[in-house]
């Protein structure tokens, strides 16, 4: 019987079209619904690049649908009638086909997985098989462990999916070889360069839209250099594998002033949307080590972050539940910094951060760990800004990936649920795995004194205010024995003019 169609609602980071929602859809007679609305694009105030990358991406995979042969109800933002919002549009559309409910893949959002549930029709939200480990696989992984470390989930996911693996073993006889990793880069003018991405006419147009629309939002909408369907993030994949996945491991934590990229991959955005899967990323990865063109080291490294980090985050998201993001162990109260809006500093490695994400839209795992991170929690960041900051600025940014990473693994706001100890650091990190220093106002060999670096300050204020959150902390016992070991009169020095750092950064003048 061809009965009334059903609505399959289409989401920006759903553009795959083997997800779950178009596998169940009757392409003969159930009509896509895909809108661009002022609800997601103001919640945060995302950076421009990334709103015309999901609009773009958006938009041509309309185009790859209805060439399918899907009907498809596309709303563009300027468009007479959009009522502004995901279950506007649903409501609207359900009135025009004639439908009288939708189905989706389930949001990646606590807040729109709500919004749905309240919506104004029934919408079936099916799991997202996007992900190799589903959210109930997950939650019986967590059942009855006293911690949920990311090491022994990523081992079940290499056996789950065979990547790197000898039978049982891994491949090499050991999980992990980032003690291979972690060295420090030069400058090198013969670097391959990330592949160039011309804007096409939608692009264009897009690009035209969000400047209007979007002028006062932050970053730079000139150079917007990304694949906007899967055929260019395909391109993003082999390129990556070509030239920089052979090094990607053993550089991966350095930062150059002059090399925002080194040899990462920029392919979240497009794991992100859905126009690349987590399987077939890995799996290239895998074959590059087997047909002898990377090491080991940098395979693993590599698939690590996606079989284990990218899928244990989404895992932590949705079993922590939806007041994850609310968490402030640490009772962090400060305002942040107006730097990371690219107010002036005269830290040079975190005006290079910021300059970077405000061009770019995009800035390295270690940029956002231990610079923006590291900074905002000594500071004594409220965690709350900072996870808007992140999740505003990053064109990879959405929050079942983005809130772990930055309350549990960068801020410590979670309790330790991801982290075992907090990433913390004084300036010997950044000075050993980047060239910023050398340039910088500040000295970061200066434990105190004027022009004293600010990490070298607060990293001791930090582990001082917070002694009864980490008193019982093995990993922590070596660092505090080694603050109590110093004169008295040494320790109250730091502290002293770390008080004075905090009250410059609280003016923005620092
Ligand atoms: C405070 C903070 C906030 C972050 N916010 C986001 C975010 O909003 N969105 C996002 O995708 N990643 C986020 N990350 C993780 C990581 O920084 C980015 O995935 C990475 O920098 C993306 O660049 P790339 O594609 O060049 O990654 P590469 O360094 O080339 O790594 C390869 C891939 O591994 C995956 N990956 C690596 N680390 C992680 C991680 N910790 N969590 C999840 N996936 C990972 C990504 O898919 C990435 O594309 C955040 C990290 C921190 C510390
Ligand atoms: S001296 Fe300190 S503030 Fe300056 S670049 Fe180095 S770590 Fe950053």
């Amino acid at each position: 019987m061809k009965n009334n169609p059903r609505l399959v609602l289409v989401l920006g980071d759903q553009l795959t079209l083997e997800g779950a929602a178009l596998r169940a859809a009757d392409k003969a007679r159930d009509v896509v619904v895909m809108a661009e609305v002022r609800a997601e694009t103001d919640y945060v105030g995302h950076h421009k690049q990334k709103i015309a990358l999901v609009f773009s991406a958006m938009r041509h995979f309309a185009e790859t649908l209805r060439a399918e042969g899907w009907q498809v109800a596309y709303t563009a933002l300027e468009d007479a009638g959009n009522s502004g919002s995901i279950t506007g549009e649903l409501l609207r559309r359900a009135e025009e086909f004639g439908a009288k409910s939708a189905v989706t893949i389930a949001p990646g959002e606590w807040r729109l997985r709500q919004a749905l549930e309240d919506g104004p029709i029934p919408v079936v939200q099916l799991p997202d098989d996007r992900f190799l480990c589903s959210e109930s696989e997950f939650a019986d992984w967590a059942k009855g462990r006293k911690s949920l470390r990311m090491e022994y989930f990523y081992r079940e996911m290499r056996r789950k999916t065979g990547l790197l693996m000898e039978g049982d073993a891994p491949e090499g006889g050991k999980w992990n070889y980032d003690a291979e990793n972690r060295k420090p880069a030069q400058a090198d003018l013969f670097r391959v360069k990330a592949p160039q991405f011309a804007s096409d006419k939608t692009t264009q147009e897009v690009l035209d839209l969000v400047a209007r629309e979007f002028a006062d939002n932050f970053g730079r909408l000139e150079g917007f250099n990304w694949a906007v369907d899967r055929a260019g993030a395909l391109e993003a994949l082999d390129h990556f594998i070509a030239h920089n996945l052979a090094d990607f491991g053993t550089y991966q934590d350095a930062m150059l002033e002059d090399d925002p990229l080194l040899y990462h991959s920029l392919l979240s955005p497009y794991l992100n949307l859905g126009l690349l899967g987590p399987l077939e990323v890995c799996q290239a990865a895998a074959r590059a080590y087997a047909g002898g063109k990377v090491p080991l080291n940098s395979a693993e490294g590599f698939i690590r972050q996606i079989i284990g980090w990218r899928e244990y985050v989404r895992g932590i998201y949705f079993h922590e539940g939806p007041d994850y993001t609310s968490r402030n162990h640490l009772d962090q109260h400060r305002k942040l910094p107006w730097a990371y809006w690219g107010g002036a500093t005269k830290m040079n490695c975190l005006s290079h951060a910021v300059a970077q994400t405000r061009d770019l839209a995009y800035a390295h795992h270690i940029q956002r760990l231990m610079v923006t991170g590291n900074f905002a929690l000594l500071a004594g960041v409220d965690p709350a800004q900072v996870q808007e900051w992140y999740l505003a600025v990053y064109i990879d940014a959405f929050e079942w990936v983005e809130a772990p990473n930055t309350a549990g693994m960068s801020q410590f706001a979670d309790g330790g649920v991801i982290a075992s100890k907090p990433y913390v650091s004084s300036g010997a990190y950044v000075d050993r795995m980047s060239d910023y220093c050398g340039s910088c106002a500040y000295s970061v060999k200066a434990k105190t004194g004027e022009g004293a670096c600010p990490f070298n300050l607060l990293y001791w204020h930090f582990l001082d205010r917070n002694r009864e959150k980490f008193a019982n902390n093995p990993r922590m016992a070596v660092i505090y024995r080694s603050w109590d070991k110093r004169k008295p009169e040494d320790r109250e020095t730091i502290l002293g003019q770390a008080e004075v750092m905090l009250n410059k950064i609280a003016q923005d003048a620092f």
